[in-house]
């Protein structure tokens, strides 16, 4: 377990297309002294924090001052699994690059920079009572835990159906990190409509066509679909500022719903502990 304040050992940069956008975007990592992930983009500095969050329609966005970057979930996932607790992150356009639909390559670059640890502590939220949000038939709930331990369901037409996974030790659930982001292959045209999905491909998520998989390669793993959901709340719950630790169910839950529970989390001092 991560015990302390961490940054990253030196500066690195990840290039690539946002999903939604379509338009080529860098991103330079920063060591940070002060507690926090944040992001700077055209001079404004915006915490990655779920009280900054705006739209959460497919995918997470934060903004500060009217500036906005979307799609920040992988990347914070990555921040995660690599327990960093203290980074800036300048961006030169408003969309994190989509790179493989994972938080892999992410992740790669966080382990080549290493980990540089600083003196201070309280880097955990603990869950000290049930919490709970819901929105339609899609639900997240927590309970207390000296871990993380999360438990996802998702349900889609065939050839997806329903999936469940449990993944008792999150820190170390390496399987979570490269399992792609996904889509169904009818919504593509009505998320296009909509101006957005401009970069997407099968390099860079996984179709599900109206009998299987549409990428040639297929899937990465048999439960790689819910898994990627699971990689989604881990970057979201990120957001919270805290490695949070707790036992948490989540049913077809998405940014909108992720962002809420955080929301009911923090409204009131009695549901966690900080340390
Ligand atoms: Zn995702």
């Amino acid at each position: 377990m991560i015990k302390r304040q961490t940054t990253i050992n030196r500066i690195f940069k990840v290039s690539g297309i946002g999903l939604h956008s379509g338009s080529e975007v860098t991103l330079e990592f920063l060591p940070r002294r002060e507690f926090g992930i944040a992001f700077v983009y055209k001079g404004e500095l915006i915490p990655a924090r779920y009280d900054m969050v705006g739209d959460t329609r497919l995918s997470t966005q934060i903004g500060c001052n009217g500036v906005n970057v979307s799609t920040i979930e992988h990347l914070m996932a990555a921040l995660y699994f690599s327990g960093i607790t203290n980074c800036l992150v300048y961006i030169n356009g408003p969309e994190v690059p989509i790179l493989d639909g994972s938080a892999w390559e992410f992740y790669q670059g966080m382990w080549k920079a290493g980990v540089y640890e600083f003196p201070e502590t309280e880097v955990y939220l603990k869950v000290l009572r049930p919490v709970e949000v819901h929105h339609n038939d899609s639900w997240v709930k927590a309970k207390p835990l000296n871990t993380l331990e999360i438990t996802m369901s998702i349900e889609f037409r065939p050839p997806v159906g329903k999936q469940k996974k449990r993944v008792m030790d999150v820190e170390n659930a390496f399987s979570i990190i490269n399992s792609r982001t996904f889509v169904l292959q009818e919504e593509i045209e009505a998320i296009r409509k909509i101006g957005l999905a401009k970069g997407g491909s099968l390099d860079n998520a996984v179709v599900i066509g109206s009998d299987d998989i549409m990428n040639p390669l297929g899937l990465r793993y048999k439960k790689e679909l819910v898994n990627h959901k699971i990689l989604d709340l881990i970057g979201d719950l990120y957001t919270s500022g805290y490695r949070i630790l707790g036992k948490i169910e989540a049913h077809k839950t998405g940014h909108y719903l992720n962002n809420l529970f955080l929301k009911e989390l923090f409204s009131d001092p009695k549901n966690y502990s900080l340390y």
